[in-house]
């Protein structure tokens, strides 16, 4: 039997997952959910139903994994600990400093019910964290960095797109080379925000707004740009639509460290991403681990689980006798 998967929100990422599930054959799509009116939501999969979030729980029995496709800042911390109540899901909440507080809402609400929750799950966090993790682990004492980009970055485009005057915006985080080059070469500098990456920012102007001030509000914003060198061009709205309409990123996670007596041998691990689609990519990621959550329920397992409680096999297809055989 397939696993069969709901899709709650269908943005970028909604779609990214039902792209996912599309190639993978032991899963099926069941339903898609959005807050929308549900005839206004198209999606791609011939014979597949959209229907109101309120029916979610309604179709509980019909779902064995729900995947969580809204935003970080205010859908996933309400959505993901009250569906955790009754569905195992899966979600890509990226909002950093909060995942302690976010775990423990969706740990309560799964193991409550008996069901299991991976959240976090992605390429940032997800992927990176847990190459992040296999790195400090193997060479302890050594030195962590991140570099993310070339890419677009949604919350700095949408802090350009708040400025009086500005239509639309997109903004990509760029590493700096010479930085990268150097913790690629095991050199271990102290690099400041401004040091590791600038910021290119494409803004659509509207008619007769003053071009001046806009650059000025943009390069001066404290958190987004003041800390980064950082250009602006202004475009216009076919420029924007032609030559900036993907949603591209990636980026880099380094560690060099140490082995040997004397510390007289070194080692780079470095985990590197070219993505170009964000929500594709995190959703393929968030498909794998659907798995893994589906697995990890059948064995009677629940709670709460991130990147780093998932052992790899559970995120294949393949049986662990074909891995052990074709890729060990
Ligand atoms: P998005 O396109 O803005 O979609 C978010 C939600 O907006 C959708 O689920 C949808 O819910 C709602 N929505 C309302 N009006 C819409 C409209 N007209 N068109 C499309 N959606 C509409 O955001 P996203 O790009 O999918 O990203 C979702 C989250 O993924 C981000 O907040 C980010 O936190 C996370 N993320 C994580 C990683 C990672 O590496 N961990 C990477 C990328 C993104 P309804 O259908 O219910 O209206």
């Amino acid at each position: 039997m397939r696993i069969r998967i709901g899709i709650m929100g269908y943005g970028n990422l909604g779609r990214g997952v039902e792209c996912a599930v599309k190639h993978n054959p032991d899963m099926e799509l069941k339903a898609v959910f959005t807050r929308r009116a549900p005839e206004n939501v198209k999606i791609l999969t011939p014979g597949v139903k959209v229907y109101h979030a309120d029916e979610a729980v309604s179709m509980k029995d019909e779902i064995d994994v729900l995947i969580l496709c809204g935003g970080s800042s205010t859908d996933l911390p309400v959505q993901t600990p009250e569906l955790a109540k009754y569905f195992n899901v899966v979600d890509s909440f990226d909002t950093h400093a909060r995942i302690p507080e976010h775990f423990d809402a969706v740990d309560g609400a799964a193991k409550e019910n008996g069901h299991v929750g991976i959240i976090s799950v992605g390429w940032d966090p997800g992927m990176f964290s847990l190459n992040r993790l296999y790195a400090g682990a193997i060479l302890p004492g050594g030195h962590d960095a991140t570099f993310w980009g070339k890419g677009v970055s949604q919350g700095h485009s949408d802090a350009i797109r708040r400025i009086d005057g500005v239509k639309d915006a997109r903004q990509y985080t760029i590493p700096v080379e010479s930085a990268l080059e150097a913790v690629r070469a095991g050199k271990n500098p102290e690099l400041t925000a401004r040091e590791k990456h600038t910021r290119e920012c494409f803004v659509v102007a509207e008619e007769g707004a003053d071009l001046e001030r806009i650059e000025k509000e943009i390069v001066t914003m404290p958190n987004y740009f003041a800390d980064y060198d950082t250009t602006v061009h202004f475009i216009s709205e076919e420029e924007l639509m032609r030559d900036h309409a993907g949603i591209p990123h990636g980026g880099v996670v380094i560690r060099s460290g140490k082995t040997g007596w004397e510390d007289e041998n070194s080692h780079v691990i470095e985990y590197s991403l070219k993505l170009d689609s964000n929500p594709e990519f995190t959703a393929s990621v968030i498909v794998a681990y659907a798995r893994a959550a589906y697995r990890l329920n059948q064995e009677g397992q629940t709670g709460c689980k991130t990147v780093f409680d998932i052992a790899p096999a559970y995120l294949s297809a393949e049986s662990g006798e074909e891995l052990r055989k074709r890729l060990l």
